[in-house]
């Protein structure tokens, strides 16, 4: 191993067609003549994270795209290897949406994906080859310029592409070195793992997005972009007394829940989200609406797009229903919790704290207040029952009353929480003895 890494220069910067920093990791291995697990080994010792590598080298290198700490601890010791500046290699990444988006989960595809079409043109036209940084989304199921199904396996051996092993260049398979593209021309190779549409890009808004990140705007991320915007949003369909429409639309619980439950959003519910607002995913996350035109009627009131469609529906709000409702339940001297009410009329807790905020506290507020007057209650039972108990031993019996025998006498009989018993068994017994 050298001393120093030979450069590699990043690929499609600005551009939507960016390569993911794990191209960019592959491609610096194989100029370097090392594998990646090597060259990534070299970088942790030189940068002090040895001892990060194997959690890295755990999961495939695609996953370096995805944000986590431990991936941007990787990248600036990549940044300090390479003397690439660490903002551009940022770019690589979808690191950036850490600070808006919060969950990630099903957001990346776990393996390295490639269009053999893009691959074919690319070696064709004498370019190096780069793997796409959106290909590394599951909003992609087909490459958005060839409607090609993005592939994970080589189509003559069949393996994966995920290995840390050495490699002869980026767009050969690790394990045959047949070229990537080879499927190009040979089309019954090809695996479609999603539905193949012929017309428009399944996902122009990530795309918009990469190219936003890409063009290295990210810091005009807003970690409280997307409740900006929404409330934008809502503010203008309820002047048109669109609101309750508007909500027919909206993935409904998820958005109440984002809004006033500071619940985490996911990319994916980022994107309905402006889907059905009309804002674009960008402005979105950017917390600004002021640019758009807010047009709903062009594309809220349009089927969701398949892969933005919610799990499941619940059924709409009945405003007038759930006020009745509310109303007996502040009355009820049961005091339910939210979360009880909530199920026995069938709204989600979000749901309700969007139309009846104030109520909702005042729900919550009383069901505590019962919460502690049970604990009093139930104490004050104890420390009854616990003195009757023991009046009672020293009347029929001569040994002193112990820990046990006393729980053993009050457990079945009293209803009351062994916990509670316990220790109020203790603190009676402890006060006699110290007597
Ligand atoms: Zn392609
Ligand atoms: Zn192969």
């Amino acid at each position: 191993m050298t001393v120093q890494l030979l450069p590699v220069e990043p690929l499609g910067i600005g551009s939507s067609e960016i390569e993911s920093i794990s191209s960019f990791f592959v491609r610096l291995s194989v100029v370097n003549g090392a594998s990646p697990k090597k060259i990534l080994e070299w970088i942790g010792k030189k940068n002090g994270i040895s001892e990060l590598v194997p959690s890295i080298a755990s999961s495939a290198p695609i996953n370096l795209v995805r944000p986590t700490k431990l991936n941007a601890k990787f990248l600036s010791a990549l940044s300090q290897s390479t003397g690439v500046d660490v903002n551009i290699l940022g770019r690589m990444t979808y690191h950036s949406l850490d600070l808006v988006v919060n969950r990630h989960q099903g957001c990346f595809d776990k393996r390295f994906r490639w269009c053999p079409a893009c691959i074919y043109e690319t070696a064709n036209m004498n370019h190096p080859t780069h793997f796409r940084l959106y290909w590394s989304l599951t909003g992609f199921n087909n490459c958005p310029i060839h409607h090609t199904p993005l592939q994970t396996r080589c189509p003559v051996c069949g393996s994966y592409q995920d290995s840390w092993r050495n490699r002869d260049a980026l767009d050969v398979c690790v394990s045959c070195g047949t070229t990537l593209g080879y499927s190009y021309l040979h089309p019954e190779l090809i695996t479609a793992a999603g539905m193949v549409s012929q017309q428009a890009p399944e996902a122009p808004d990530l795309i918009l997005l990469t190219k936003f990140i890409s063009e290295g705007n990210s810091h005009a991320l807003k970690p409280d972009g997307p409740r900006k915007a929404l409330y934008e949003a809502f503010d203008y369909a309820w002047n048109r007394n669109e609101e309750l429409e508007y909500f027919k639309k909206l993935p409904r619980d998820e958005c109440l829940a984002y809004l006033h439950c500071n619940k985490p959003i996911t990319i994916t519910t980022a994107r309905r989200l402006a889907f059905r607002t009309g804002v674009p995913l960008v402005d979105l996350l950017c917390g600004s609406t002021k640019e758009c035109t807010r047009e709903l009627d062009a594309n809220w009131r349009d089927e969701l797009p398949d892969s933005l469609k919610p799990q499941k529906r619940k059924p709409y709000i009945d405003v007038e229903h759930a006020q009745e409702a509310i109303k007996q339940a502040l009355k009820d001297p049961q005091r339910p919790s939210l979360r009880d009410f909530s199920q026995q009329i069938g709204i989600s807790t979000g749901g309700l704290s969007y139309y009846f905020y104030d109520q909702c506290t005042l729900i919550s507020k009383r069901y505590k207040q019962r919460l502690v007057e049970e604990k009093m209650e139930k104490k004050d039972a104890a420390a009854k029952a616990v003195r009757d108990a023991i009046f009672q031993w020293q009347k029929e019996r001569i040994d002193p009353p112990s820990h046990k025998g006393l729980l053993k006498l009050l457990f079945p009989s009293s209803g009351l929480p062994k916990h509670v018993l316990r220790a109020t068994i203790a603190r009676s017994l402890d006060v006699k003895t110290k007597v």
